[in-house]
C-alpha cells in the first residue's frame, strides 16, 4: 500500500518522533511505500487566510467556502495545498499522529486539515437529492481509502474510559475520527493511543513500540470502525437524523453512529 503519514509534533527526538520512525520502519518492512508530511519541519501555515486564494481581488469579499470552491475547481489553491493533495490521492492509507493537546490535535494539524480539504474535494461532493444528501459519511473523494490516528496522551487510560473524568476516548477522537476522516470517505481504523506518556521510561516505550508495529503490521486488514453510512438508509432526509426505530436503546451520543461495536487499538 501507499501510506501517507502527516506528523505533527515541533520536536523530532520526541516520544512522538521515536514513534514515528517505529511506524514507518515497520510499513516500509512489511513492503509498503510510505510518504511524510512533517508540518513543523516544512513550516506549514496553519490558518487559512485571503493569501490562500490569490486570485481573489482584494476588494471582494473574502468568504472561505466560495472561495475554496472557486480556487479548485479552477486550479487556483496554493502550491503547498496542491501537493498535499496529491499526496492524499496518491495514498491508500492516510496516518495522522499527534500528540493530544487540550483534548484535540495541535493547531498545525487542524490547519493542514481545514487548508488541504477544500470544496469539491473533501466536503461538497455529490448531489442533493430526496435519497441522497451529498456524498460524505462514508462515501466521497476518499472512499476506498483508510485511514487511522496516531496518538500520544500524557493522561491515564483509565481517565478515558467510558466512566473516565476526561470523557472516553472515542467520544474525543470521534469529531476526528467521525468528522474529519469518514467525512470525505476513508474506512476509519481503530486509533492507535498511547497513554500516560510524559514519564515514559525504555521499558514502556518498547511496550507501545511494540504495540504500534503489530497495528502497522495490520494496517492492511484491520477491520474500520463501523459507522453507519449516510446514505445507506439508516438516516432520515432531509432531518439527517438517525431513524426512530435504529439504534441501541441505551445508545446516546456519539455511539448512536456506530453499526455495531467500535474495536479499540
Ligand atoms: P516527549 O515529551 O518527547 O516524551 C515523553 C516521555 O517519553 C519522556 O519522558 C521521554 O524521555 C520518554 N521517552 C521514552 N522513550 C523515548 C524515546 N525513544 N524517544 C523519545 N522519548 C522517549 N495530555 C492529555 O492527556 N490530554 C490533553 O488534553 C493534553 N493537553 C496538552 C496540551 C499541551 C499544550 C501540552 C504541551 C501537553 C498536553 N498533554 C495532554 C500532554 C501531552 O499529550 C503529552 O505531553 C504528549 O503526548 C507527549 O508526547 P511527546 O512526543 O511530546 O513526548
Amino acid at each position: 500500500m501507499k501510506v501517507l503519514h502527516v506528523f505533527a509534533h515541533p520536536e523530532p527526538r520526541s516520544l512522538n518522533g521515536a514513534l514515528r520512525d517505529v511506524a514507518i520502519t515497520e510499513l516500509e518492512a512489511q513492503g509498503h511505500e510510505v510518504r511524510v508530511s512533517d508540518l513543523y519541519a516544512e513550516d506549514w501555515k496553519s490558518e487559512i487566510d485571503r493569501a490562500d486564494f490569490p486570485s481573489l481581488a482584494s476588494d471582494t469579499r473574502f468568504i472561505p467556502v466560495e472561495a475554496s470552491k472557486k480556487a479548485f475547481e479552477t486550479g487556483g489553491l496554493t502550491e503547498d495545498v496542491k501537493t498535499e493533495i496529491d499526496k492524499v490521492l496518491w495514498a491508500d492509507a492516510l496516518i495522522l499522529q499527534f500528540p493530544l493537546w487540550w483534548f484535540s490535535m495541535p493547531a498545525i494539524l487542524k490547519g493542514w486539515v481545514e487548508r488541504v480539504y477544500a470544496y469539491g474535494f473533501a466536503y461538497g461532493v455529490g448531489e442533493h437529492s430526496d435519497k441522497r444528501w451529498g456524498d460524505r459519511y462514508g462515501e466521497g473523494t476518499l472512499a476506498g481509502k483508510r485511514a487511522m490516528l496516531i496518538v500520544t496522551a500524557g493522561g491515564w487510560e483509565e481517565h478515558y474510559s467510558a466512566r473516565g473524568v476526561n470523557g472516553p476516548i472515542d467520544d474525543l477522537l470521534f469529531p476526528i475520527n467521525h468528522g474529519i476522516l469518514y467525512y470525505p470517505g476513508y474506512e476509519v481504523l481503530p486509533p492507535f493511543v498511547a497513554y500516560r506518556v510524559d514519564r515514559l521510561d525504555g521499558a514502556g516505550f518498547e511496550l507501545a513500540a511494540e504495540r504500534l508495529r503489530a497495528r502497522m503490521r495490520t494496517l492492511e486488514n484491520t477491520p474500520p470502525i463501523p459507522y453507519r453510512q449516510q446514505n445507506g438508509g439508516d438516516y432520515l432526509i432531509p432531518s439527517m437524523q438517525l431513524r426512530p426505530e435504529l439504534g441501541e436503546l441505551d445508545a446516546t451520543g456519539f455511539a448512536l453512529h456506530l453499526n455495531g461495536t467500535s474495536e479499540a487499538g
